[in-house]
């Protein structure tokens, strides 16, 4: 039994959800679904030899309804920043990471995604309450909203690596 997750995306390689193995697999057979990334290992069965898929893509197109709400969590922009901090570049254990307001939320600064960064302790002592600009200091990427997919199911560095394509706006 393989356990994972696979990325969906419609026609237009948008990212739109995310699904089991045996889901995809029923999209692959059905021939409703292409694979797109594949995993080195295969699936097997008596007549069928098939590459774990990572990502799959629609055959036809699916509209959708409208944007799906991805909250901002703690768990959500540290793994959206590698579990790095974005101003020095260290990656700690997870629980000396901290998530930093870029504005911070004394100045009006909100807790958006393009407003929260990961920061080591270090680093978000340092900023205080001031602007990076104001503390010298200086992001390393821009933070922006992931694909509310992104966040989902990080279940292997492998399923991660494929799926990270796919993952932005
Ligand atoms: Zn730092």
């Amino acid at each position: 039994m393989i356990v994972g997750d696979v990325l969906v995306l419609n026609a237009t390689y948008e990212p739109l959800s995310v699904v089991s193995v045996k889901r995809a697999v029923v999209l692959l057979l059905k021939e409703k679904a292409e694979i797109v990334e594949a995993a080195a290992a295969k699936l097997r069965s008596e007549n069928l030899a098939l590459p774990v898929p990572l990502v799959i893509r629609l055959v036809y197109f699916v509209k959708i309804p409208r944007r799906i709400s991805l909250p901002v969590t703690r768990r959500g922009v540290l793994s959206r920043d590698h579990y790095t901090c974005q101003y020095c570049g260290v990656s700690p254990p997870r629980k000396h990471l901290t998530v930093d307001h870029v504005l911070p939320r004394s100045r009006g600064g909100k807790t958006t995604w393009e407003n929260v960064v990961t920061a080591c302790e270090k680093c978000n002592g340092r900023k205080g309450s001031r602007t990076p600009a104001e503390a010298n200091m200086h992001l390393l990427t821009e933070p922006r909203r992931p694909r509310y997919i992104a966040i989902a199911a990080l279940s292997s560095s492998e399923a991660r690596q494929a799926w990270s394509k796919y993952m932005w706006e």
